[in-house]
């Protein structure tokens, strides 16, 4: 098992201080364009397909699958995994990976968000095993 990696409070700015309050109560959000319809992350004003203006906040689940992955087995804080989670709505999502077996963890494999503690910030999403 992993230990939890402390990690560094995110940066937030006005397009994304909705994001991280939501994550602060636990909850994942993403957004989608109403013009396209499309869903997409990280969180952006404009849309990142059609560069309408018109997006909005959509909670998600915040469940999917590994899409890709890579191990860091050394590391001064312990080793930890990162990579992309493909949301059920879509988007890809970079992300670490938390609470696995990094030598069971496998591309295809279902995770699901949880909030992480960091530096004096807001919590971080990372993909923990569905
Ligand atoms: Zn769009």
């Amino acid at each position: 098992m992993s230990e939890a990696k402390k990690l560094p409070a995110p940066v937030t700015n006005p397009e994304t201080k909705p994001f991280w309050d939501a994550a602060a109560e636990g909850r994942f959000l993403i957004k989608r364009c109403t013009a396209c319809s499309k869903p997409h992350w990280y969180p952006r004003a404009i849309c990142p397909f059609c560069f309408s203006s018109d997006t909005v906040w959509e909670e998600s689940p915040g469940e999917g699958v590994v899409y890709t992955f890579s191990v860091m087995r050394r590391s001064p804080t312990g080793p930890y995994a990162i990579g992309y989670v493909t949301l059920d709505e879509g988007p890809a999502v970079l992300t670490n990976f938390v609470d696995c077996d990094f030598d069971k963890l496998a591309i295809g494999d279902r995770v699901k968000v949880k909030f992480q503690p960091t530096e004096g910030g807001a919590p971080a999403p990372v993909f923990a095993p569905a």
